[in-house]
C-alpha cells in the first residue's frame, strides 16, 4: 500500500461576497497517494482554486482538516506556513507568476535561496538540471518576456521542482496556452511524475 500524502477531511470554505456568503467547499474529502498524478475537474467556480490554495497553505479552511504527510497543516502560523510552502510544496499558477526583471535561471533559483543547507555550487547545479529537465537550458540567461507562454510555464515548472517538493500543485497551468502547447506541457508533467516520482495535483 502506498502512503497517503494529502488527506483532506470534511473541509468547508466560504467567502463573503458583499451581502452573500459563497460556499465554495462544502464538506470535501480527498486523498492523494504519494507518487500520484491527479486532476480535480469541475466547472468554473466549482472550488478548484479554493481547494488547491488550502492544500498549498495559501489559505485556511473554515472547518475540517488537511493533512500533508500526516501533519495537520490547516491552521499553521505564518512562519510554519512559509516554511512548508518553500520546503514541501511547489506551486504552478495559471498566470506563471515569474519575476520579470530576473533571468530564467534566477527565477528558478529564487526558492532555493531560502535553503541555506544547499551550497552555492549545489544550488547552481540544481538550477541547471531543472532547466535541462524542462528543456530550457539554452534560455537560462534570457528574461521571461522573451519567451513564449509554453516556455514561461516550463520555467514555472522548473521553479516548482527545484526544491524537490513532495507535492506539486498546479492551478489550471495550461489555461492560457494553445492546445498543442498544452499537450506538450502535460506530457512533460507526466514524465516528471514518472521519472522523478513527484506527486502532482492539478486542476
Ligand atoms: P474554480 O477555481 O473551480 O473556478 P474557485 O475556487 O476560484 O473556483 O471559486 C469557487 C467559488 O468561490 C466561486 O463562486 C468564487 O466566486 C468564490 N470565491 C473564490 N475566491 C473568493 C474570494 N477570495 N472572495 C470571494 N469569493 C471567492
Ligand atoms: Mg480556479
Amino acid at each position: 500500500m502506498r502512503d497517503v500524502l494529502v488527506d483532506v477531511q470534511g473541509v468547508h470554505k466560504s467567502f463573503k461576497l458583499g451581502e452573500t456568503q459563497v460556499r465554495a467547499l462544502r464538506g470535501l474529502d480527498l486523498q492523494v497517494q504519494a507518487g500520484e498524478f491527479t486532476a480535480v475537474v469541475g466547472a468554473s467556480g466549482s472550488g478548484k482554486s479554493t481547494l488547491l490554495n488550502l492544500i498549498g497553505c495559501l489559505d485556511e479552511p473554515d472547518e475540517g482538516k488537511i493533512l500533508l504527510g500526516g501533519q495537520d497543516i490547516s491552521h499553521l502560523d505564518d512562519a510554519a506556513r512559509s516554511r512548508l510552502r518553500n520546503r514541501r510544496i511547489g506551486f504552478i499558477f495559471q498566470s506563471f507568476n515569474l519575476v520579470p526583471v530576473l533571468s530564467v535561471a534566477e527565477n528558478v533559483e529564487l526558492p532555493l535561496l531560502l535553503h541555506s543547507e544547499v551550497s552555492d555550487a549545489d544550488r547552481k547545479a540544481r538550477v541547471s538540471q531543472a532547466l535541462v529537465d524542462v528543456e530550457l537550458a539554452e534560455f537560462a540567461n534570457q528574461l521571461p518576456d522573451r519567451l513564449s507562454g509554453g516556455q514561461r510555464q516550463r520555467v514555472a515548472i522548473a521553479r516548482a521542482l527545484v526544491t524537490r517538493p513532495a507535492l506539486v500543485l498546479a492551478d489550471e497551468p495550461t489555461a492560457n496556452l494553445d492546445s498543442e502547447t498544452t499537450a506538450k506541457l502535460v506530457d512533460l508533467m507526466v514524465e516528471l511524475n514518472q521519472r522523478r516520482g513527484v506527486t502532482f495535483l492539478f486542476s
